[in-house]
């Protein structure tokens, strides 16, 4: 197993990891970094396949992007809002735990004008998957065998990679936890970074080891997006039989919200009344650096307009995504670099969806696994 240290690494092998080295059968020891769709999809394929694996993720939870707020009203899946499953890869592995996820009804959506009226309501030829009970839920399955055999280390900030300092073959990583206290775990055979593409950009400029991998992330472009969360708990108090619209979700062409969700009408919710409402691309962008109080009632006027909910909510939270939805993607499935032993995953790779990023976290796992071990350090392409 990779050694985690508070202090750097003493010159001399011990001798159980020596003799660990030369054992023909050493399990290949992969650290990934980031525990999003793509990192786990990643994560569990090379599992599967034997290898030792060690997850990093700085948030208290799985899922990344794929997430849900809880509070007393219920949950929010505040990120990604359901997926589709066009991929064969990606529905073999979701049928491994039946019954986690489960069809949103599509017909509940339409698309608005910027008054908020139908114009029509949309063509959906895919279902539409959530799990249940929250979005977290198909990454906190995945991660379970790794976390029961004590393999992810969540709270814990990767902030540099370096050449392992007592086996330059191998790698080691700088961890910054939510206490601040640092420490370097050491000996990974192979890194692969499953994080959004500017953090990793900023992760690779600091620990300067793959300037080839670098120069490929320039041109990934990724955009905000400010999250609006409300709970209207009054709405379900006997005899109110309809509070607010008809519909249970749409994309909207309001210039403050691109699109609202009631999360009280996806499978295996509480029934108390709430929304999740979408800021356009453009008016989050403009509105990154404002105070979260200021955008709620900037987005609660726009989710009025819309619906015609006026009542105040019990519950009003925002939330900022800095890197929520890819502008411009890489146009393909992963970055590998077989001489480093360094590879990149997630939804940039190849668009802005949930199946993106599993497509992405599958295939860099098979990169990394017909990789030959070994390499000495190279200078990457
Ligand atoms: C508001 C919003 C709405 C969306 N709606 C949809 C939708 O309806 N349908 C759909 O298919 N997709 C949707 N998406 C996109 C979808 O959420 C993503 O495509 C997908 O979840 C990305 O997964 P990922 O693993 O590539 O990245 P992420 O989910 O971002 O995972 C990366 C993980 O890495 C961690 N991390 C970052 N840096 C470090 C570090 N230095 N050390 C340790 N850990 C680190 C992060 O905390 C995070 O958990 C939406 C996204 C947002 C934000």
């Amino acid at each position: 197993m990779p050694t985690s240290k508070n202090t750097p690494a003493s010159p001399a092998p011990s001798p159980r990891r020596a003799a660990r080295e030369t054992a023909s059968a050493a399990p290949r020891r992969v650290a990934i970094i980031g525990a999003g769709i793509a990192g786990l999809a990643c994560a569990r394929t090379l599992a599967q396949a034997g290898c030792e694996v060690t997850v990093f993720e700085k948030s208290r939870g799985y899922g990344g992007r794929m997430s849900c707020r809880s509070t007393p009203f219920g949950g929010f899946d505040h990120g990604a809002q359901y997926f589709t499953v066009r991929d064969t890869r990606f529905a073999q592995a979701l049928q491994i735990q039946p019954g986690l996820c489960k069809p949103w009804a599509a017909n509940t959506v339409r698309v608005l004008d910027p008054l908020g009226r139908v114009v029509e309501a949309a063509q959906r030829t895919d279902t539409q998957v959530v799990p249940v009970p929250g979005m977290n839920a198909l990454g906190a399955a995945w991660a379970q065998p790794l976390a029961e055999a004590g393999r992810v280390h969540l709270q814990t900030r990767v902030t540099a990679i370096a050449r392992d300092t007592v086996d330059p073959r191998r790698w080691q990583l700088a961890t910054e936890s939510d206490d601040l206290s640092p420490q370097v775990h050491a000996g990974f055979d192979q890194v692969l970074l499953a994080i959004p593409a500017p953090q990793a950009t900023d992760l690779l400029r600091a620990s300067a080891v793959a300037p080839g991998l670098l120069a490929a992330l320039a041109p990934v472009r990724m955009a905000p997006c400010w999250t609006l969360m409300v709970a209207f708990p009054q709405a379900t108090q006997p005899g109110l039989t309809q509070f607010g619209p008809q519909w249970d979700a749409a994309l909207s062409a309001h210039h403050r919200v691109a699109w609202l969700a009631r999360e009280s009408s996806k499978p295996g919710r509480g029934p108390i009344e709430r929304w999740t409402v979408q800021a356009s691309m453009d008016w989050s962008q403009e509105h990154v650096q404002d105070d979260p109080q200021r955008v709620v009632a900037k987005l609660l006027k726009g989710f009025a307009e819309i619906t015609g909910i006026r009542a105040e909510p019990a519950h009003a939270q925002a939330h900022r995504w800095l890197y929520a939805k890819t502008v411009q993607p890489l146009e393909q499935e992963h970055l590998w670099d077989a001489q480093l032993g360094l590879g990149l995953c997630g939804d940039w790779c190849l668009g802005h969806r949930v199946e993106n990023a599993f497509v992405s976290g599958l295939t860099l796992a098979l990169a990394a696994l017909r990789a030959p071990l070994g390499a000495r350090p190279g200078r990457g392409h």
